[in-house]
């Protein structure tokens, strides 16, 4: 059916790599590139059967993307890269009029700032050029995104209050780890909160909002409000919502040791010098700590994401939790890496998938929650990914 380029080669490329080499009807041709080659040769070999395609690409670099592209001819690029290279890869997407998908909103690599408004800025140009961009097709951004529009299709005339609650209730054995890249889930996690309320962005000292909540066959586990991406996308694309905030969990353990990092300069992205050498702290401190791809082998437990929404159906108020669990276990098993991975790379398959079927085909730039859930939901379903839905119960918020 067709051509499937994967820029990076990390915990979440390795999972997109398996999910599309399985689906062979589906995702004909696959090539993954990324900044080193041996690491994309790695995941090809373990996947066998000839069916990923390899090359070496510094997605910083346009030139080298288009070079690379049009070497290849892919119908889609799925950007699994880092959030920094969100713009370059869009820009080498449009010199070759090649449609785009990624996870994760751009972020200046010189400013802890992450917002969709650099990446909407192409809405005309990706338009113009007949090629689509699919953005945010994670699983937060991506499911918790689908799952609102799902609801707002099927179960409510409108939408007033949504809560997403991320739940990782796995154990990983180690003092210390971020489940995907660390500098990109540092500079997340240390941010001022921030949520929406009637029509204004509410600020909140970090970690300064928190609360337990109960999740399925997990229980209650302290959830601490943040600012997430999809929220801005969310309040945009659902105007009818009157308050709209993100939930995760932390422990305690992870929480000190974020405590220090800060207190000590190490999530600092501002370069110093090093034995004559220009090294930025949250970059060195990425060195040293666990890598999140390999975190699955010991993992246990599982993660619970979904969304918790009170609304309004045929003039009665309603309330409605809609969420997936995926066991650290399982995930590894299948793909050899960790449910943090897995709940980003099977979402990120299935968008290329709902492209590739042209059931996710438009030209500009869109959010998830702008295409039809339906097909996607079905997707969930058979990939790996199932969703559980609960009606009239009490959302706790
Ligand atoms: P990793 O750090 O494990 O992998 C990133 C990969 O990108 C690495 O292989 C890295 O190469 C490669 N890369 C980095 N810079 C370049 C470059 N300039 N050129 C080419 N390749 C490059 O990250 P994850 O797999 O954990 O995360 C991938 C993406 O998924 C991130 O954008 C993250 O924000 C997003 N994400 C989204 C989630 C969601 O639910 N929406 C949840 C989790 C992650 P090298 O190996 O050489 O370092």
């Amino acid at each position: 059916m067709g051509k499937v380029l994967i820029i990076g080669a990390g915990g979440v490329g390795t999972v997109v790599a398996h999910k599309t080499a399985a689906l062979p009807e589906v995702f004909t041709d696959i090539m993954l590139a990324s900044r080193t080659k041996s690491k994309c040769d790695a995941i090809a070999k373990k996947i066998g059967g000839n069916r990923i395609k390899t090359a070496q690409v510094d997605a910083d670099n346009v030139p080298q993307l288009v070079a690379l592209i049009r070497s290849f001819k892919p119908d889609l690029v799925v950007n699994v890269a880092l959030p920094y290279q969100d713009l370059t890869i869009m820009d080498a997407c449009l010199e070759t009029e090649t449609s785009y998908l990624d996870t994760a909103n751009y972020e200046p690599k010189d400013e802890a700032k992450f917002e969709y408004k650099w990446q909407w800025a192409y809405q005309d140009r990706f338009r113009d050029a007949g090629i689509t961009g699919i953005l945010g097709c994670g699983f937060d951004p991506g499911v918790t995104s689908i799952f609102t529009a799902y609801a707002a299709k099927h179960y409510f005339d409108e939408i007033h209050y949504l809560d997403i609650v991320d739940c990782n209730a796995g154990d990983h054995g180690k003092a210390f780890a971020t489940n995907f890249n660390p500098e990109i889930n540092i500079r997340e996690v240390t941010q001022k909160g921030k949520y929406w309320e009637n029509g204004k962005w509410v600020e909140t000292e970090p970690h300064e909002i928190h609360k337990p909540l109960n999740y399925p066959e997990i229980g209650p586990k302290e959830s601490y409000l943040i600012y997430h991406e999809e929220l801005e996308s969310l309040v945009k694309n659902f105007p009818t919502l009157k308050r709209a905030r993100f939930w995760m969990t932390f422990g305690q353990e992870y929480l000190t040791h974020l405590r220090v990092i800060q207190n000590i300069g190490m999530a600092s992205i501002d370069p110093i010098m090093y034995e004559g050498k220009e090294i930025v702290p949250i970059q060195f401190l990425k060195a040293v700590l666990p890598n999140p791809g390999d975190l699955g082998e010991n993992y246990k437990g599982q993660t619970s994401i979904g969304c918790r929404i009170r609304g309004i159906k045929d003039g009665k108020e309603k309330t409605y939790y809609i969420y997936n669990n995926c066991s650290h276990e399982v995930a590894y098993a299948e793909t050899g890496t960790q449910a943090v991975s897995y709940t980003t790379g099977v979402p990120a398959m299935i968008g290329a998938m709902m492209y590739l079927k042209e059931l996710w085909k438009k030209p500009g730039v869109f959010n998830v929650e702008e295409f039809d859930p339906d097909p996607f939901m079905e997707a969930l379903n058979q990939h790996g990914l199932p969703w559980h839905e609960l009606h009239d119960v009490d959302l706790e918020l």
